[in-house]
């Protein structure tokens, strides 16, 4: 799998059918995976933060989830030509599940939330197999690892919001005895039918973001950083062409 680097911050070049490769192998052989999701929000927050920069290139698998991250690439000359998005993941991981007969768990958001979820993508992939839920909610950690390993889990879909899911996989993943953790953010709130996704055209043009923004202003804040992310990137396209002219 190829990677770059973007502010920093690991990025894996890969689709989706690479990802649920790598996870039916993992399973299989009992190897841990970490499946995080890149955009410019959480890279500014890692650019800020080196414990979540150090976190999130730990990850085994860097999804450039965000359209901002694709552009990222193009501006830096890298090879990432499409966005992966967190949530068509974690689809395709349940996909993948009900195929191989593989465990899934549904960790995170409000309570209910999470069950609703798995009644739906149960009524989407008949047979999948969703061995448990809990939510985001619960201060417990002990209790938290107990179920999940009681339910006998080889994937779980972390759902409890940017930085807070992926302290939680790097702190936990190797108390847990499942194989595959995946970041998922709101991607509950959305199985759930609580919270509905951009129309297929607005994803297609990289506008989902904004369609998120306009549904929940409170957003704002959280992506008023993506400027200076591209700006940063403009910043560090400058360093490297700096770099390739003295090493001429
Ligand atoms: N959430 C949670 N526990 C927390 C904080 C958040 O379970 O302590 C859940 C929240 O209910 C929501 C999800 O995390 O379902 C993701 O929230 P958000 O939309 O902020 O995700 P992001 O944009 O950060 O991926």
């Amino acid at each position: 799998m190829d990677t770059e680097y973007i502010l920093g911050i690991k990025v894996s070049n890969l689709t989706l059918e690479d990802v649920c490769r790598d996870v039916i192998f993992a399973v299989k052989n009992n190897q841990k995976l970490f499946i995080a999701s890149i955009n410019p929000e959480i890279s500014m927050v890692a650019v800020e933060d080196d414990e979540v920069k150090k976190i999130l290139n730990n990850a085994t698998h860097n999804l450039p989830d965000g359209i901002g991250v694709v552009m990222a690439s193009r501006i830096l000359k890298g090879g990432i030509k499409q966005r992966v998005a967190g949530i068509d993941c974690a689809e395709a991981l349940c996909k993948t599940a009900q195929q191989n007969n593989f465990n899934v768990f549904l960790y995170g958001a409000k309570k209910g939330v999470a069950e609703k979820a798995k009644e739906n993508l149960q009524k989407k992939y008949p047979g999948l197999n969703i061995v448990g839920v809990i939510d985001g909610y619960e201060e417990d950690n002990e209790k938290v690892i107990e179920k999940i390993n009681s339910s006998k889990a080889n994937i779980v879909l972390v759902a409890l919001g940017g930085q807070k899911q992926e302290k939680w996989i790097s702190k936990n993943m190797d108390k847990v005895n499942a194989q595959v953790f995946q970041c998922v953010g709101g991607s509950f709130d959305v199985f759930s039918g609580n919270s509905k996704r951009a129309p297929k055209i607005v994803q297609k043009l990289g506008a989902e973001w904004l369609f998120r923004l306009i549904k929940e202003p409170s957003r704002f804040r959280r992506q008023a950083k993506i400027p200076k992310f591209i700006h940063l990137v403009f910043q560090e396209r400058k360093i490297k062409n700096r770099q390739a002219r003295k090493t001429r």
